[in-house]
This record gives structure tokens, C-alpha cells and sequence, in this order.
């Protein structure tokens, strides 16, 4: 900047006569330029302006044609202006640098903000038990897949599971250890979802609901059989009811055929009659709905 400036003054300086003055006007006028586009530190800009009206000031002082007292005035003329100058970009700065900061700040307010939803959303749609989806979040999945139902082809299973003599374990080991139990159940029948597309619910105290889109009958009740036998094979201590003093489970099976036009309701009524079927040939079994049966 000080070599634009210098070269500038030289020029005018060199050519003499009424281009003295005329560049000189023109070094001022392209370091107040230079003051206003660039956003440099203050410091520096001050110094632009020194060096500006530094030269201007020695080089006058050499003009033969100019008084020293006329001078002096046009140097505080300048002066008064480039300081003007310096003000006013301070402040486009300080302005500039508000708007940054405010904007980042909007910015971490919406992302905040967008997390906390996200977080609450799931929040909403997980059993704070288990951890796994809850009841809500199901029936939420339920409408979604059968309104897509027509695009897929239809067809799904549900599972219905509840656990065999909970309210014993309950009265036996305490609501604690119930709660321990149903968060290893959930995990249990979660492991044993092979497929991207298969949901568990916990549908209520001790009910877990499964559904499988385009499943059909055999592989819905192989599906079922492993989480039974999954269930069994984990001995989870309910003593004394049965013969096996551990926890068992018992699945109602209903299955849509593709292109039965069910309502989710309807299927999920037919799982819960095959768990009461479940429940009344003697608890740790799985049956299937099967129609006018
Ligand atoms: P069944 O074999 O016929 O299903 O008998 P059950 O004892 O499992 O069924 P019942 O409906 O008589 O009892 C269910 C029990 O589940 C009663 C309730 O206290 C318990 N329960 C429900 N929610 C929770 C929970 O969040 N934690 C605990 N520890 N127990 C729960
Ligand atoms: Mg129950
Ligand atoms: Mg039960």
C-alpha cells in the first residue's frame, strides 16, 4: 500500500505544475479507497491513513507554488475527512461482525433446537423401560404399512406375546426384578428380528407386539417358535408356578395373505383370540388364528 501511494505522489510530484497538487488529491483519495473496500484491522488502517497524509503533508511542504499556513489547512481538511472514514468503517465492521455472530448464534439455536425435537420425538416413541418402540410408536408403524400396503403387495403377520405368570414373578421377586425380567424379555424377542423390516413393540405391561410385513403362515410360526424357545432357554427365574420354575411366553399367530383386504385392527384381534387359545391349552406355546377355528 505504502509503494501505491508513494508511486502515486511520485508521479504527480515528477510532472510538476498543477499535477502536483491533482495527485496528491489522488494518493488521499485512493487510501481512503482503500480504508472503505478492505476489512483490515484497525491498526492498519490507521496506519494507511498516517502514511496517506504523511506523504501528503512532506510533498506539500516541497510545493513551490503552495503557502505552508494553506498547507497545514488542506492537511487538516483531509484529515478530518480520512478520520471520518476510518469511523465509518469501524463501524460497517462492528456492524458486520454483529450480523456474524448473530447469525451464528441463530443458527446453533436452530440445530439445538431441531436436536431437542428429534431427541423428544424418540423420546415419544420409546417404552422408557425396555428401550424398545412403544405402543404409540406401533400404531403409528401399523398405519404407515398398510397405507403402503397396495404398493408392497400386502400381506404381514402379527405376534402377539405375552408373558406366561407375570403377576407371580411380581408377587414372588418384587416389581423390580419384573421390570429386570421384562427389559430381557424385550431384548430377547428384539434378537430375534432377522429382517430390516420387522417391528417390536411393547404393547403393554408384560404384552410385546411383533409384526412382520410380507411374511407368510410357516414363517410367521418359525419366527414365533424361536422367540418361544429363545425365552425358554433363557431360565429367567419365575419360581414355583410350573414345572419349569422360569419364565415362558406365550404367541398368538394371525397372518394377512397378501391381497386380504384386513384392517391392522382386525389382524391384531385375531392374534390376541390365538394367545387366549395360547393361554388356555397351557401357557408356553404358540398358535396360530386360523379362520372360523
Ligand atoms: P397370564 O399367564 O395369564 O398372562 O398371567 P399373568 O400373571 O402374566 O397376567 P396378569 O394379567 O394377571 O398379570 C400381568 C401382570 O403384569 C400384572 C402387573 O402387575 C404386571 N405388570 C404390568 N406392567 C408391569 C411393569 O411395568 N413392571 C412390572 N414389574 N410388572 C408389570
Ligand atoms: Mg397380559
Ligand atoms: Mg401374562
Amino acid at each position: 500500500m505504502l509503494l501505491i501511494l508513494l508511486s502515486v505522489a511520485l508521479v504527480g510530484t515528477s510532472a510538476g505544475g498543477e499535477f502536483y497538487e491533482r495527485h496528491l488529491n489522488i494518493m488521499l483519495f485512493v487510501a481512503i479507497t482503500a480504508i472503505i473496500i478492505f476489512a483490515i484491522p484497525l491498526s492498519l488502517t490507521i496506519t494507511i491513513a498516517g502514511i496517506a497524509l504523511g506523504l501528503y503533508l512532506v510533498f506539500q511542504l516541497h510545493n513551490p507554488y503552495l503557502k505552508v499556513a494553506s498547507i497545514v489547512d488542506a492537511t487538516l481538511f483531509f484529515a478530518t475527512g480520512i478520520i471520518a472514514t476510518i469511523a465509518a468503517r469501524r463501524t460497517m465492521t462492528i456492524l458486520a461482525q454483529k450480523t456474524f455472530l448473530l447469525e451464528l448464534r441463530d443458527r446453533r439455536r436452530v440445530s439445538q433446537l431441531a436436536e431437542a425435537n428429534a431427541r423428544l420425538e424418540q423420546l415419544a416413541r420409546t417404552d422408557p423401560l425396555t428401550g424398545i418402540a412403544n405402543r404409540r410408536w406401533m400404531m403409528e408403524t401399523l398405519e404407515r404399512l398398510w397405507s403402503r400396503s397396495t404398493e408392497f403387495g400386502g400381506g404381514a403377520a402379527m405376534l402377539m406375546c405375552d408373558i406366561d405368570d407375570f403377576k407371580n414373578l411380581n408377587d414372588r421377586l418384587g416389581h423390580a426384578e419384573g421390570d429386570r425380567c421384562l427389559i430381557k424379555v424385550a431384548g430377547i424377542i428384539q434378537s430375534n428380528m432377522r429382517r430390516e423390516r420387522d417391528h417390536v413393540a411393547r404393547y403393554g405391561g408384560e404384552e410385546f407386539l411383533v409384526v412382520l410385513p410380507e411374511m407368510e403362515e410357516q414363517e410367521a410360526l418359525g419366527v414365533a417358535e424361536r422367540i418361544r424357545e429363545s425365552i425358554e432357554a433363557a431360565a429367567l427365574p419365575n419360581p414355583s408356578i410350573r414345572a419349569s420354575n422360569c419364565i415362558t411366553l406365550s404367541i398368538g399367530v394371525a397372518v394377512q395373505a397378501p391381497g386380504d383386504s384386513i384392517l391392522p385392527e382386525q389382524l391384531q384381534r385375531r392374534a390376541d383370540a390365538a394367545l387366549y387359545r395360547a393361554k388356555q391349552n397351557g401357557r408356553n406355546r404358540v398358535e396360530l388364528h386360523k379362520l372360523g377355528g
